[in-house]
């Protein structure tokens, strides 16, 4: 296993706005080299490019600065996915890159500076970064499975991090639409019902995954020393994994009866 290093650049990080500057998401006079514009959704290339060897984008999601994958309406969902996705394809099709990833940070914890509701799109000149991963990040307890109306969702038993961590999948992207929704659907849960509403971050990151595509949902909170010192991934008992698989099905299957 090669561990990856990529080189983080200070005086490029420096220069980047915060929570307390006026939102540059907002006021748009001033958002750098622009790639693509559809409705209120814009490609743009990161004016602070902080990382060495690469590229770096962002979809600047909304022109609403409290929106997020939890409150768009279904149909705005479904039309940022596809543009997300679109785009990500277009950055690998360049063939500059090693790889190209397509991720997303939400709240405080989540390693994100911006709360304006944007996705990253990096393309990497030397680094894979898919080669590290580990099949067992994607498998797990069943919440539902895929059908022509929804995708799957599981509950991740060897999560990449700690404890709970949820994973979409479709079979193709035809059923974009539909992992979409799920993402919705599991991001209100995220931030209202789980754990009583404690948690206020999360990540999403996408892969590519024999034809189709998965999307890992990870809520984020204190990384534990015992993984950052030693690499110890902490997990929950079957039965705390199976209270919170009831506990989305029936949030589902009210959702669904709506
Ligand atoms: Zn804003």
């Amino acid at each position: 296993m090669t561990i990856p290093y990529i080189t983080f650049n200070p005086g490029i990080a420096s220069q980047k706005p915060s929570n307390t500057d006026t939102c540059p998401f907002c006021i748009q006079d001033n958002l750098g080299a622009i790639l693509e514009e559809k409705n209120d959704m814009i490609w743009v290339e990161n004016k602070f490019p902080t990382l060495e060897e690469t590229y770096q984008t962002l979809v600047i999601e909304s022109d609403d600065h409290f929106g997020d994958m939890s409150n768009y309406s279904q149909q705005k969902r479904r039309d940022l996915l596809a543009f997300m996705l679109e785009k990500w394809v277009e950055l690998e099709k360049r063939r500059d890159f090693q790889s190209v990833v397509l991720y997303r940070n939400f709240g405080p914890l989540s390693g994100g500076s911006l709360r304006h509701p944007h996705s990253q799109i990096v393309g990497f000149k030397t680094i894979d970064a898919y080669a590290n991963l580990q099949k067992a990040y994607f498998e797990g307890l069943i919440v539902c499975s895929e059908t022509e109306d929804q995708a799957e969702i599981s509950i991740s038993n060897k999560p990449m991090l700690d404890f709970t961590e949820f994973t979409i999948r479709i079979s193709t992207p035809a059923k974009l639409p539909l992992l979409a929704d799920a993402l919705g659907f599991l991001c209100a849960y995220l931030l209202t019902d789980f754990l009583n509403g404690a948690c206020h971050s999360y990540n999403l990151f996408f892969f590519r995954q024999d034809q189709g595509l998965v999307c890992k949902l990870l809520p984020r909170f204190v990384v534990s020393p015992y993984m950052i010192g030693y690499g110890i991934h902490q997990v929950n008992q079957f039965e705390r994994l199976d209270v919170i698989r009831k506990e989305i099905q029936a949030r589902l299957s009210k959702a669904n009866n709506r």
